[in-house]
């Protein structure tokens, strides 16, 4: 399929950030976004890049009632000699193609989908902020737009994808969050839909993460749904703790998402030669471990933070200080390992980054 492209006109290009360390995270978005139909029974069609703008819905639109959207979400870098990255985007459009399967919808090859991605990134590098830490987001996204009321999959979609330029995580440092261990509410069910990135689950999330927030915590730690007794994730990330010598993740279940940081962190994790499991983890050793002082380190891992090392842990009204309250020697090793691949500050060995040109 060739893929037409819109340019925006002179007067609709918008301006750009004025100042890179200003830049927050997802409200900026670039000049151009990239959009395809989808219609049952004749696949993908009208693959096109055209000037950001609204998108038209009819209201009875599929999604707007019963929630057919998945969604993506990774970045482009802009290394020191100027060269522009991706890290482990096919991961991204496969994963996207399991959470679209879950919720039946169709797929996006993703060969496809990354030479869409590619094009519009081209288009729009200038975009691309240059300090340290910046990058660019990519959302692509799937939605029901067939105009219909009755839960049924709906027969036509539209894919899209949008960027912006999003600032530095850390502004000041790694610093450690404080995080609620949830009791009461759950994110996902085995058998439900936690391991697909689709709306459902962060509408799931919302309430328990702003009773938490206004208690002064940054996320909350989510538990198994059956027994509220397992460690599964921490708000949009996935949970490690370092426990003695070994570091533990919570097993691909179905009721976890399956982060690709997850998956760059444990295989580095193996190849530093350290002990890493995945294995149910009760939220009991986690509390005996911190309280015996053998819990080293925990921290969160995901596109947005590559890393986010945990300070405090509160559970059942008690507060457990992690690694002094400071960020641990293999958060940060990873932390800087991560982000040295992902920038091309260095060796590759994994073959993770990709180079857009
Ligand atoms: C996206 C996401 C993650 C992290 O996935 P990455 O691929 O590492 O960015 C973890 N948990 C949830 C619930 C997520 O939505």
């Amino acid at each position: 399929m060739e893929i037409k492209v819109i340019p925006a006109k002179p007067e609709q290009l918008k301006k750009k950030p004025a100042d890179e360390s200003k830049l927050g995270f997802g409200d900026i978005f670039t000049d151009h976004m990239f959009l395809m139909d989808y219609e049952k029974g004749k696949g993908w069609m009208n693959p096109r890049i055209e000037p950001y703008k609204n998108l038209s819905l009819d209201p009875a639109a599929m999604v707007l009632h019963y929630g057919q959207e998945v969604f993506e979400g990774l970045k482009a870098y802009r290394g020191k000699d100027g060269s522009l990255y991706l890290f482990r985007p096919r991961d991204n459009f496969v994963r996207m193609n399991r959470s679209a399967l879950r919720v039946c919808m169709p797929e996006v090859d993703p060969d496809f989908g990354m030479a869409a991605l590619k094009k519009l990134i081209l288009l729009d590098k200038d975009w691309i902020p240059k300090s340290k830490g910046t990058s660019l987001y990519i959302r692509p996204t799937m939605i029901a737009v067939e105009p219909h009321l009755g839960v049924r999959p709906a027969r036509t979609y539209l894919f899209y994808i949008i960027i912006g330029p999003v600032g530095a995580y850390y502004k000041e440092g790694l610093n450690p969050v404080k995080i609620y261990v949830e009791d009461q509410y759950v994110r996902a069910a085995l058998g439900g839909l936690g391991e697909a990135k689709t709306v459902a689950n962060y509408a799931a999330s919302l309430l328990a993460a702003e009773e938490a927030k206004e208690k002064g915590f940054t996320q909350v730690l989510w538990l198994d749904a059956k027994e509220r007794k397992f460690v599964e994730e921490v708000g949009t990330m996935n949970m490690f703790f370092v426990i003695g010598d070994e570091v533990i993740t919570a097993p691909l279940t179905g009721s976890i998402l399956p982060g690709i940081t997850r998956d760059s962190v444990i295989r580095i994790v193996r190849k530093w030669g350290k002990k890493m499991s995945e294995r149910s983890l009760s939220i009991d050793e986690v509390i005996e471990a911190a309280r015996r002082g053998t819990l080293k380190e925990a921290f969160g891992t995901g596109t947005a933070a590559v890393i986010s090392p945990v300070g405090q842990i509160t559970y059942k009204g008690s507060d457990y200080t992690v690694a002094g309250g400071k960020m641990g020697d293999l958060s940060l090793n990873l932390y800087n390992e991560i982000v040295a691949i992902q920038y091309g500050e260095k060796e590759d060995p994994y073959g993770w980054r990709e180079e857009i040109r």
